[in-house]
């Protein structure tokens, strides 16, 4: 099969097919070959691995994947846009193409049970924040997920208390995951451009690195904190437990600070004592 990482390739597979790209489903298709190897590179592909990737399209990371030696599932909603990939991707039987909704569809079944797996996709804008969410907390976690996300989205991932990107993402994520920008990339290396610049994010899986509560109670403590921006955690507390202060004081944790300013060790902190206090 051709390169399909190039303006030819992709526009001559759209037209051939009759296909339009279809903006309400994200259809931004990368046409670079250079920051596809970026992301493959990230992912560090081992012959065999076994690759979720969200949102194929035309195939274009897929290949890549492939050509790396890994086994993908290729997850993708547009049911034209399936017999495309039938079509692209026939010369690589590792290849395993899904129609589906990503934010619906029960992933772990296509997931080997015994070994790891690794995410690797062009995210569909408009779904982004809740497909990683959903990945993290309802699947078996990726091991490595590499991400195109738009920019703006790499800051929330990557950002630290304090600043004005940190927010209910970046912590949520932190939870299981060190998040580092490996790559931006302009809107040029998309068909069709979209209106805002793109970064590839890596989440490396690892296991919480201070003392917290279970996953669930981590990020209700993050959702309550974040509830009402602005407003004291001694406030937006309250829609979590009966007596925020209480909690606030068995945790070292000044009641007039808000949810942005807590690093993720006082998360941590934090959704232990929401933990005693909600078990009593
Ligand atoms: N991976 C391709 C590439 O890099 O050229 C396409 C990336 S494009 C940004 C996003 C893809 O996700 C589109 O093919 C779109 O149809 C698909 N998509 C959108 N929503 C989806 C969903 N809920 N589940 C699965 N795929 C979805």
């Amino acid at each position: 099969m051709d390169n399909l990482a190039t303006p030819n390739a992709v526009r001559r597979i759209m037209e051939s097919h009759g296909l339009h790209f279809r903006k309400s489903l994200g259809q931004n298709f990368l046409i670079d070959g250079n920051i596809r190897a970026k992301i493959v590179q990230a992912a560090e592909i081992k012959t065999g691995e076994q690759v979720l990737e969200i949102g194929p399209g035309v195939g274009t990371l897929t290949q890549a994947l492939a050509e790396a030696g890994a086994r993908v599932v290729a997850v993708e909603i547009d049911k034209q846009l399936v017999e495309v990939l039938h079509h692209t991707m026939r010369a690589y039987p590792q290849v395993q193409v899904v129609q589906g909704d990503a934010l619906h569809l029960d992933l772990n079944a296509f997931l080997p049970e015994q070994t790891g797996y690794k995410v690797v996709a062009n995210l569909p804008y408009y779904i982004t924040s809740p497909l990683l969410m959903r990945l993290y907390e309802e699947l078996r976690q990726p091991e490595i997920a590499v991400v195109m996300v738009q920019k703006e989205v790499a800051q929330r991932l990557t950002a630290q208390p304090g600043s004005k990107d940190y927010g209910a993402l970046s912590i949520n994520i932190a939870y299981y995951a060190d998040a580092t920008v490996v790559a931006n990339a302009p809107k040029t290396v998309f068909m069709p451009a979209p209106n805002v610049d793109s970064s590839v994010v890596k989440l490396t899986s690892r296991p919480f690195p201070y003392p917290a509560a279970d996953a669930r109670t981590f990020s209700a403590t993050v959702r309550a904190a974040f509830g009402q921006r602005r407003k004291t955690l001694r406030n937006t507390l309250r829609t979590l437990v009966n007596d925020p202060t209480a909690v606030l004081n068995a945790a070292g944790i000044d009641g007039s600070r808000r949810g942005e300013t807590l690093s993720i060790e006082e998360y941590g902190r934090l959704s232990l004592a929401v933990q005693q206090a909600l078990d009593s």
